[in-house]
């Protein structure tokens, strides 16, 4: 027996796999995805690496003498499967990168694992005292007690840390707590679930006839040996939660396992919460604030079947599961499922992938499905089912779109427009609170008239131009660079500028014009440590401000029932983006922050103050029509060739010398445009070389390239063809790196 070893070093020269005999000694205990011991190059010198295949013979073509043997399993070996192996190789030729590291970004990484010392809350009185202790607390006005007592009332043991971080009750409470004999704090060596149950499985809900329509045809297609992929487009609060719940309840009845991907920012106490309830240990969560080893331990669980069902980000894609039978990816369209570093992969594909490798269904599900997807559903790749209704109540808000020209004309300079003013004065009067939305992606500079509303657009490629220091404005797609304009090109109007507007000043203004409103202010300064972003939540979902004022963060998945009233500050933030998505962020950003206000029995109004009030991504986001934005959007990207019209490959380049880059980037990009046939016979095009976004970091300069074609595989051909060359070529400090179909721009 032979078989193909991945050596474990990262270089472009010895990214091929090298055949070794397999003394039959090891026949049975190697395999596919075992890490081995194997002696290499002209020392023989003791390496590790993976088994990627087995054969009788040898592939290499070399000498029968001249093959080495495979010394031995490596000592901290971990058998992957073959379905890893293969992704990993889909992942290395499709996105870009050297084998091991595509292995190594599938493989558990094995890790010793610290144990940890556990403090739990455990409940020490009967339920009835506890209620008892809750309407006393609540008199008293102690709601960090109503809190942790009511916590209580669901689980018999909470974790301590839990409490403390995500609950936000502190441990003076929980000592007074004590001492009054409500509880006790325990310690565990073992780490165990954050939670105890009282009453599992009393959580499951009848399911409305459009839910258990995708549970019945999905679980139809199964029994038939159709594994398929299949699309739930609903608002938030139709119901999709329950139905992945309940397919992954079908999926583990027939012995099978099953990945649930969502975004990192929604594993959050109440989400999780739900899902113990319902599948209790079967559940395990991969989260980033992990320990490699605490990763690890979670991958051997779910390997030795302990665990059945891992939810978390991106990363839980690759949790070694022996029967995989389901893969979900809720909130379908965020843009973290794509890795920002090499490989850049997309889970969204990967998960596909990995679909049809181990037969298992993929669900994917949004309010706001990704372009991407919906081509994939209109070209009947993806079946789709729509849930239409919200189960819990509540309308959709009234939207108003305003028109921040007109309120500037009127002599109102302020960051509100009278009708938000006036709306906020009412809701302060009522007692109702309002959530505050600043959208800054994209703030990184494009130039917009206060006056007309245009935004200064490159001539080459109808991206908008960034500023950049020395009064230049720059397209990162091709390179244009032009002088700042002092007059809009449109109306003359001098009144044009970038924006400079922060959550911190509207904070302050807020408090000029409502000195009596309380106000919690979330953006990136006010969750730095892990727990302030659930604490400022609880805090508001509480009652205890007013208005909930923050970035992007405050939009994704969270429900407040109290909320009546929505202002998005400035819709066209994401507008004046330099990048071709941006119109479908701003709608998909647009749809769910518009959605926010009126989840409660009092109908919510909502506000977008903007400078295009014309745009197709906002009348459309206020008017919740996905299926109208899709059609415009979908034009746009046929004629300009963009994703998932077509596609394309950004290929980085990086160096330290200026001169060296660039002759590289220029060089590569000739070469390829004479040399590969594929280029020229498919029409690709080329944009660029230019100089990248941020042309030089750590004094590493970077040059990037855009090529674009209606099908990928000229685009992979290129990727080859460099990456290939640059093992060639002697380069000294340079490197390259792809992205495929990027999801941000360079
Ligand atoms: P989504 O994931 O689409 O936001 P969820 O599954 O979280 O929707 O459901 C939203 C709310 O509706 C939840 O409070 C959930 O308990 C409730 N819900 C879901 N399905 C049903 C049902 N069949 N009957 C009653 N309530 C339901
Ligand atoms: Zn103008
Ligand atoms: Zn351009």
């Amino acid at each position: 027996m032979y078989a193909d070893v991945i050596v474990d070093i990262s270089h472009k020269n010895i990214d091929r796999p090298f055949c070794y005999r397999l003394p039959s000694e090891f026949e049975g205990s190697i395999g596919i995805g075992t890490k081995v011991r194997i002696p290499f190059g002209k020392g023989n010198n003791e390496r590790c690496g993976y088994v990627v295949a087995l054969c009788d013979v040898p592939s290499d073509g070399i000498g029968e003498d001249r093959i080495k043997d495979i010394l031995g399993t490596a000592e901290k070996s971990v058998t992957a499967d073959e379905n890893l192996i293969e992704l990993a190789a889909f992942i290395r030729n499709r996105y870009g990168s050297t084998m091991i590291t595509a292995l190594k970004t599938v493989l558990p990484v094995k890790k010793e694992i610290r144990k940890r010392e556990e403090k739990m809350i455990v409940a020490k009185v009967p339920l009835l005292t506890l209620e008892q202790g809750i309407t006393e607390a609540e008199k008293k006005k102690q709601r960090a007690k109503v809190r942790l007592l009511r916590e209580l009332l669901s689980h018999d043991k909470i974790s301590y840390t839990l409490v403390t971080g995500k609950l936000n009750v502190s441990s003076p409470t929980v000592k007074s707590l004590e001492k009054d004999g409500f509880l006790t704090v325990e310690v565990n060596k073992e780490p165990v679930l954050p939670f105890g149950f009282r009453n599992m499985q009393d959580e499951k809900l009848k399911l409305s006839e459009e839910q258990r329509d995708i549970v019945e045809t999905i679980g139809k297609d199964r029994a038939q040996g159709i594994y398929g992929q299949y699309y739930i487009h609903g608002i938030t609060g139709s119901g999709k939660t329950e139905v992945y719940m309940q397919l992954i309840e079908d999926c583990l009845k027939e012995g099978k396992q099953a990945i649930l991907l969502i975004p990192e920012i929604s594993l959050t106490y109440q989400n999780l919460n739900r899902f113990y309830k319902r599948f209790g240990e079967k559940a395990a969560v991969m989260h980033s604030k992990l320990t490699d080893g605490e990763k690890y331990e979670q991958f051997m669980k779910a390997r030795s079947g302990e665990v059945s069902i891992m939810i978390g980000p991106r990363s839980a894609l690759f949790t070694p599961f022996m029967n995989l039978g389901m893969i979900i990816i809720d909130e379908e369209h965020e843009s973290s499922y794509k890795s920002e570093t090499t490989p850049k992969y997309h889970a969204r594909e990967v998960a596909c992938k990995l679909g049809e490798i181990a037969h298992a269904t993929v669900v994917m599900g949004s309010a706001t499905p990704s372009l991407e997807s919906y081509y994939r559903i209109r070209n009947g790749e993806l079946k789709v089912f729509k849930l239409t209704k919200r189960l819990t109540g509540g309308s959709l808000p009234d939207v108003h779109i305003v028109d921040m020209k007109e309120e500037l004309a009127a002599g109102n300079k302020s960051v509100f427009s009278r009708k938000l003013k006036n709306l906020m004065e009412d809701r302060l009067e009522k007692g109702e609170q309002m959530m505050l939305f600043l959208n800054r992606r994209g703030y990184s500079g494009s130039i917009l008239c206060r006056e007309c509303g245009e935004i200064i657009k490159c001539p080459h490629c109808d991206i908008s131009l960034s500023e950049h220091r020395g009064g230049i404005l720059m397209c990162h797609y091709c390179g244009y660079t032009t002088e700042m304009v002092k007059k809009c090109p449109k109306c003359g109007s001098a009144k044009i500028a970038g924006f400079r507007a922060g959550t911190e000043q509207i904070e302050e203004s807020i408090h000029k014009i409502f000195p009596q409103a309380v106000v919690l202010r979330m953006d990136a300064d006010t969750t730095k440590k892990s727990e302030d972003y659930e604490n400022i939540l609880s805090k508001f979902a509480a009652g205890e401000a007013d208005i909930l004022l923050g970035t992007q963060m405050i939009v994704k998945g969270h429900d407040f029932k109290g909320v009546t009233l929505m202002g998005i500050l400035l819709a066209d933030m994401s507008l004046g983006n330099n990048d071709y998505r941006a119109a479908e962020r701003t709608f998909q950003l647009l749809t769910q922050a518009a959605g926010r206000a009126g989840r409660g029995d009092t109908p919510g109004e909502t506000v977008i103050q903007t400078y295009q009030p014309e745009h197709y991504a906002i009348t459309y986001a206020a008017a919740q029509d996905y299926e109208g934005f899709y059609e415009e959007e979908i034009a746009y990207r046929e004629f300009m060739d963009y994703p998932p019209a077509g596609h394309m490959l950004c290929v980085q380049f990086y160096g330290p010398d200026w001169t060296r880059l660039s002759r590289l980037s220029i060089g590569m990009t000739k070469e390829v445009k004479e040399k590969l046939p594929a280029f020229a016979e498919k029409n690709v095009k080329q944009i660029g070389p230019g100089k990248a976004a941020i042309g030089k970091k750590q004094d590493i300069y970077r040059q990037v390239v855009y090529y674009k074609n209606a099908s990928v595989e000229p685009l992979i051909a290129i990727k080859d063809y460099m990456e290939k060359r640059m093992t060639e070529i002697s380069v000294m400090k340079e490197q390259i790196q792809f992205d495929l179909d990027p999801v941000n721009t360079f």
